[in-house]
């Protein structure tokens, strides 16, 4: 027999009290429920929106107290221990489940999951020792890049190789930890699809967004993408592939690498509700975070229909170079969204907001959003 739903009035709980919690936590609350978070530091973005039980991601202790208080848990990154994650799961269901993050979390279970279901994805080594990155090397050529196997995000834990002889320094930059070694893909565009799954295993997914990263972090997002209406339908059946091999509840981002002879590569998964699909908040019915609210619920899922092609670009911690920026502009475009996540310290690099942008083409949504971002980077400056 299926689980009740659990419905308004009730208690969702989210692990991680980033701008993903948050905004997870303000659809949450819209719609009437109670939100718990976890988070380490008790004015993190969520704070403005949930009661926080302070803890650091990797207490036993602190998740147990936030479990308990709920009646269901979620989660807004997938850097959580499987440890901590199965102690919630013995009190209280966890979506998704700590199952789906042991897949997840580690890039060669990652890997190796995605190899067992013939889905296609970048040449890829399992990297232990320095000689087994230099038989890598041999093997699969350079450029290349090395990747900790946990615990990165935003391109951080990775090191490119452009020489054979890069190895060795590679390695030692990425602290000697177990690696995947990857052959770079020469891409013609990177794509991701963003979907929910309910606990009845109904999949709707958003239209295939094109996303555009500098240094390794993603910098815009075009949705739905500018490619064929096959290719996005090809990505869209790859996720969907992914979302049921791994009998997921709630939210999955596929990202993808479009290669110049019209391959789609899986690069990673995200159990969670993505960066790419902030443009559904605003330009969709549902946005990714009430959809995830939804599944994990057990509740039906809303329509992904989106009303006009849109465009986002972040705001990064550079834009406060100067202090912070003046959005007088953003704010006089009628077509623009700011959104801002309450961060109290800029750092370079850091995830400080966003601006999302509906227009009449995606190519005209794209060239607003870029415009608004020019203008703040250019006051940085001065
Ligand atoms: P990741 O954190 O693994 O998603 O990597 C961040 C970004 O680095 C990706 O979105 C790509 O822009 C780039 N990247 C990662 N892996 C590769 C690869 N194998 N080939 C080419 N670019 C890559």
């Amino acid at each position: 027999m299926k689980a009740p739903a659990i419905t308004p009035g009730q208690t969702l709980g989210i692990l991680g009290g980033g701008q993903l919690g948050k905004m997870i936590a303000i659809e949450a609350r819209r719609m009437g429920y109670r939100v718990l978070v976890l988070d380490p530091d008790t004015a993190c973005p969520a704070a403005e929106v949930a009661e926080i039980v302070q803890g650091a991601w990797s207490d036993p202790t602190a998740a147990l107290e936030l479990a308990i208080g709920c009646d269901v848990v979620t989660l807004e990154t997938e850097h959580v221990p499987y440890a901590v994650l199965a102690e919630v799961e013995r009190v209280r269901p966890l979506r998704p489940s700590a199952q789906v993050l042991k897949t997840i979390q580690d890039r060669f279970n990652q890997r190796h999951f995605l190899h067992r279901h013939d889905l296609p994805q970048t040449r890829w080594a399992n990297i232990e020792s320095l000689a087994a990155l230099d038989a890598a090397v041999a093997e699969l050529g350079v450029p290349a890049i090395l990747k900790r196997r946990t615990g990165g995000y935003d391109g951080r834990a990775q090191a490119r190789l452009y020489a054979p002889m890069d190895a060795a320094a590679a390695w030692q930059a990425l602290g000697e930890a177990p690696c995947i070694f990857e052959a770079f893909v020469d891409f013609a565009a990177e794509l991701s699809v963003v979907l929910a799954r309910s606990t009845h295993g109904e999949i709707r997914f958003f239209a295939t967004a094109e996303n555009i990263h500098q240094n390794g972090i993603l910098h815009t997002t075009v949705a739905p993408a500018r490619f064929s209406p096959p290719i996005r339908a090809a990505a869209e059946d790859l996720a969907t592939r992914a979302a049921v091999a791994l009998e997921i509840v709630g939210v999955l981002t596929v990202e993808f690498f479009l290669t110049r002879d019209g391959r789609l590569l899986i690069n990673e998964l995200a159990p969670r509700v993505h960066n790419s699909g902030h443009v559904t908040l605003g330009a969709c019915v549902t946005s990714q975070f009430e959809q995830q609210l939804r599944a994990v619920c057990g509740l039906p899922l809303g329509s992904q229909h989106q009303h006009a092609p849109a465009a986002m670009v972040n705001l990064l911690g550079e834009l406060w170079a100067k202090g912070a920026p003046n959005f007088v502009a953003v704010l006089a475009e009628p077509r623009a969204h700011l959104h801002l996540y309450g961060k109290r310290e800029a750092r370079p690099g850091r995830k400080m907001g966003h601006i999302t942008v509906l227009a009449e083409d995606a190519d005209e949504a794209l060239a607003v959003a870029q415009r608004l971002h020019a203008q703040l980077a250019a006051q940085a400056r001065v």
